[in-house]
């Protein structure tokens, strides 16, 4: 093993690199909309045409219309009200210059994003993401998922996503202090605690939010702690909403397990990435019983067959920033590290992706359903690929998409939401049991919606229409607007 911590590569696919796009596989538009219902066809036809190459925004809007062709079959009104267009369009994008300096005084410009996509059920709520690929299309397709996720989870809000451009990883505090001011001296204009509400994602952390929070405040003179989620403690923040997203995940993947007769005990699980989410759950699902044998970064995986030291890891990447490669340098001989590589080659039983999008091709998918994997849950948004979704589904592998699974983020930011607004801090524990109670919740709609339309093991159509019914029969309510 080199000082890195790591092996030599292992023979297989790799992940997208570090600051990729990660962008499916391309959408053969006229083969995507041969298979669609003949109503739903045109309306993709139209997406594809006024937002030409954003093929992850494509790749989000034709997973959910697959599966709303039964709901639009029940409800003419629907159709007739042009719902999906509409539902289909943002409401409001706004893009923005980001100019900010560097430590030597060098100037950078980086691009700003907020797509506020649906405000039927409330305030715009969803995260900020700071990472080199975020373009219009990633951003769009995060703020379409967000739309239904927020939906699902019943609480009062709409549905946005926003970020820039800018890679935070190897900057100083002081730099990507300064970008988070630049980037709030515009954005902030465009929020407020009943107008649009955003938290953190990829690279924006609570000491981003802090920095933005911070900014936010002086220019307006208010402190409006309701208008961004994902606060300090002392400052606003709710327990658990760090946590949350992965905690999240796990009791939604033990709900599913549950259903079948099986439980997390005992099972090993893998889980890509290392962030805010994938930490949490993998602290979640070993908790419950779980052994995480595998995790990963954008540098590489990690094999720990005694199941991953969460301490260890929360210390080495959350805390340092460090590469994955580090874990495996202080753990000793009990772990293998692999440069690039695909953690999807560990063998286990549940499969967590838990870094970005499109992580999980067929190529992996075949390895896990080969490897003897029973369930795989989304902790990332929308990271496995349409082939891989159908290779596992019909592999008859129980499959948890993003929009129900890593719903307990934006659940627990709106907890966070409500605390503020009451002026109360809520403990530990019982904001916990909420999470428990709504993810539980979200599970027992997505099965409920699935089997009233005649298949009840499918959590991507039971998750699609029960939040896009919610938002559906909101806009009707309130007009053409
Ligand atoms: P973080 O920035 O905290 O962590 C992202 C992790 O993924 C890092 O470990 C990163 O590695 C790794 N990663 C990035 N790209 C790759 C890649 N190509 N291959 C392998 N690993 C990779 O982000 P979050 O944990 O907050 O977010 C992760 C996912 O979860 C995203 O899809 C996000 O949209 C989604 N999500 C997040 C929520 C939240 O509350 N934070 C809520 C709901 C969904 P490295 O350290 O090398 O950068």
């Amino acid at each position: 093993m080199s000082s890195a911590g790591y092996e030599p590569e292992a023979a297989s696919a790799t992940l997208p690199a570090d600051g990729a796009s990660g962008a499916g596989p391309a959408i053969d538009p006229r083969a995507a909309t041969e298979g669609l219902d003949e109503r739903l066809a045109p309306v993709f036809e139209a997406v594809i045409r006024r937002n030409p190459g954003e093929a992850e925004f494509h790749q989000s809007v034709l997973r959910v219309l697959e599966t709303v062709a039964p709901v639009v079959h029940r409800h003419p009104e629907y159709a007739e009200a042009k719902l999906l267009e509409r539902i289909s369009e943002p409401e409001r994008q706004i893009i923005f210059r980001v100019p900010w300096s560097d430590d030597s005084g060098r100037v950078h410009i980086n691009r700003g994003y907020r797509v506020e996509f649906n405000s039927a059920l409330g305030p715009y709520k969803g995260g900020l993401r700071f990472a080199p690929s975020v373009n219009a299309s990633i951003v769009k397709f995060l703020g379409f998922e967000q739309v239904f996720k927020n939906a699902l989870t019943g609480m009062p809000i709409g549905g946005g996503k926003g970020g820039a451009d800018f890679d935070p990883r190897g900057r100083s505090d002081a730099e990507v202090m300064r970008f988070c001011q630049s980037f709030m001296t515009e954005l902030h204009r465009h929020l407020g605690e009943q107008t649009d509400v955003p938290a953190g994602d990829i690279g924006v952390g609570r000491r981003e939010i802090g920095y933005m929070f911070g900014q936010y405040k002086r220019i307006t003179n208010r402190y409006e702690s309701g208008v961004m989620t994902g606060k300090g403690l002392s400052w606003g923040g709710a327990r658990v909403r760090e946590e949350a997203t992965g905690y999240g995940c796990a009791y939604f993947v033990a709900e599913m397990l549950t259903t079948r007769g099986e439980s997390l005990g005992g099972r090993r699980v893998a889980v890509s990435g290392s962030g805010n989410v994938a930490v949490h759950a993998i602290e979640k699902v070993q908790q419950l019983g779980g052994r995480v044998v595998a995790c990963s970064d954008s540098s590489g995986y990690v094999h720990d067959p005694d199941g991953i030291d969460v301490a260890l890891l929360k210390e080495v990447k959350l805390a340092e920033r460090a590469r994955i490669g580090e874990y495996v340098r202080r753990r000793g001989r009990r772990a293998r590290g692999f440069a690039g590589g695909s953690v999807w080659e560990v063998p286990c039983e549940i499969a967590l992706p838990c870094a970005t999008q499109n992580e999980l091709d067929a190529r992996a998918a075949r390895r896990l359903v080969d490897n003897g994997v029973i369930t795989v849950a989304e902790g990332a948004n929308m990271p496995t690929t349409p082939d891989a979704v159908r290779l596992l589904r019909e592999a008859g592998v129980a499959f948890g998409p993003g929009m129900a699974a890593n719903a307990g983020g934006v659940a627990t930011s709106a907890l966070e939401m409500q605390q503020n607004a009451s002026r109360d801090s809520w403990s530990f524990d019982h904001t916990e049991e909420r999470l428990i109670e709504i993810m539980s919740d979200i599970h027992a709609a997505c099965r409920e919606t699935a089997a009233s339309y005649g298949a009840p093991d499918d959590y991507v159509t039971g998750a699609s229409i029960a939040g896009f019914q919610r938002v559906a029969d909101a806009m009707l309510a309130l007009g053409l607007v």
